[in-house]
């Protein structure tokens, strides 16, 4: 079964496997996969599901919902965002103005069909609206029962430090930043994890397999094979394609040897991997089918021998992004319309 942790400064415990849903339900997979994903999630001790109202533009959280539906509310931990534009792209249908985040939770709460979320993240920074008025929001929606609990994502170190200033004045917290992390992808250790240890927020870490990449299936100069997220039209094949290059895929083949020293597959070494940083309370992990899930979280509990993490570096080597300042580079500079 799946180990707990604590989010951020909080009593609120989660599964550090996380199940996450973007870009399968509503859209990749059929409505009664995306079930059997939840179910085969349930069975192996995942409480902690995340969505966003962006997802297949509404429909995954009507999906999660529907495939939550009758499960004790209290045993899940359900978490949303807001930001990205649903609905007909008016200019405040998008964004953290008061009106939209308000709006927003609304519409999530409806197609999840619940009273509240454990967590509402911020699913990008806006720069466009006072820090002030979207905290604000955030705090009356606290108040309000709609969300317990408050997060970010890919939100940068200064932004981290200035959203728990306030909030902290506010008389609440931020509890989480949920960035992209993975072996291939480690631009937060040098900032964002330790402005976040002080502020006292964990993180919750997206694409923990490079998308499916870190599971070793995508092999140099060969075609991806088919249903995978690299063959997906409607937006799978272009998110991935940052990590489909030779170069990558090459070094990837070479940490088999390394999976295979601990008895694990290639895509548990990637998700035990992000589960090293103790800073880290949960892998957030997609499927597209029920048996991916039930080998994903095996990697739950998976101590990596310090050796072993240095020879993953060694095999690695300069396709590994570290740069710090990819997280404002890929984040909006101005609100996305
Ligand atoms: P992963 O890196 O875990 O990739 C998951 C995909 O990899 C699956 O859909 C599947 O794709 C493939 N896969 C999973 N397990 C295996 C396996 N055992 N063997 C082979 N292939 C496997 O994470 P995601 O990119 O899906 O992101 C996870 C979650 O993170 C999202 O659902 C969302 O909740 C969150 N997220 C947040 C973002 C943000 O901005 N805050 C951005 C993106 C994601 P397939 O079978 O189709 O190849």
């Amino acid at each position: 079964m799946v180990n707990y942790r604590y989010l951020g400064n909080s009593g609120l415990k989660i599964s550090e496997i996380t199940y996450g849903n973007w870009l399968t339900h509503g859209s990749q997979v059929e409505n009664d996969v995306a079930t059997q994903c939840v179910r085969a999630a349930l069975d192996a001790g995942i409480s902690t599901f995340d969505t966003a109202d962006v997802y297949a533009n509404t429909k995954a959280e009507q999906v999660l919902g529907d495939a939550l539906a009758g499960e004790r509310r209290e045993s899940l931990e359900i978490f949303t965002k807001v930001y990205w534009p649903t609905g007909p792209g008016g200019p405040n249908d998008t964004g953290l103005s008061r009106k939209h985040v308000m709006e927003s939770i609304d519409g999530s709460l409806r197609r999840l069909g619940t009273d509240y979320v454990d967590l509402y993240q911020a699913h990008r920074y806006d720069t466009e609206t006072p820090l002030t008025e979207t905290m604000q929001a955030f705090a009356d929606i606290v108040r309000q029962g709609k969300a317990l609990y408050i997060g970010v994502s890919e939100w940068t170190a200064d932004q981290i430090r200035a959203g728990a200033a306030l909030a902290k004045d506010l008389g609440f917290q931020l509890i989480s930043s949920q960035p992209q992390y993975s072996m291939l992808w480690r631009v937060i250790e040098d900032e964002v994890v330790p402005a976040s240890k002080e502020a006292g927020l964990s993180q919750i870490v997206w694409s923990p397999m490079a998308q499916g990449v870190l599971s070793g299936k995508y092999l140099p100069g060969e075609a991806p094979p088919a249903g995978s997220r690299a063959t997906d039209t409607k937006g799978g094949a272009e998110s991935i394609g940052r990590f489909m290059d030779d170069d990558v895929l090459t070094r990837v083949q070479g940490l088999r040897p390394v999976a295979d020293e601990l008895g694990l597959s290639m895509a548990q070494l990637a998700v035990a991997w992000v589960l090293q940083n103790d800073n880290v309370a949960a892998a957030l992990v997609g499927a597209s089918r029920p048996e991916q899930v039930a080998e994903n979280v095996k990697a739950s509990g998976v101590t990596i021998p310090e050796e072993l993490m240095a020879r993953i570096d060694d095999v690695l080597g300069d396709v590994v992004e570290r740069d710090p300042a990819m997280t404002a580079r890929n984040a909006p500079s101005t609100r996305v319309a």
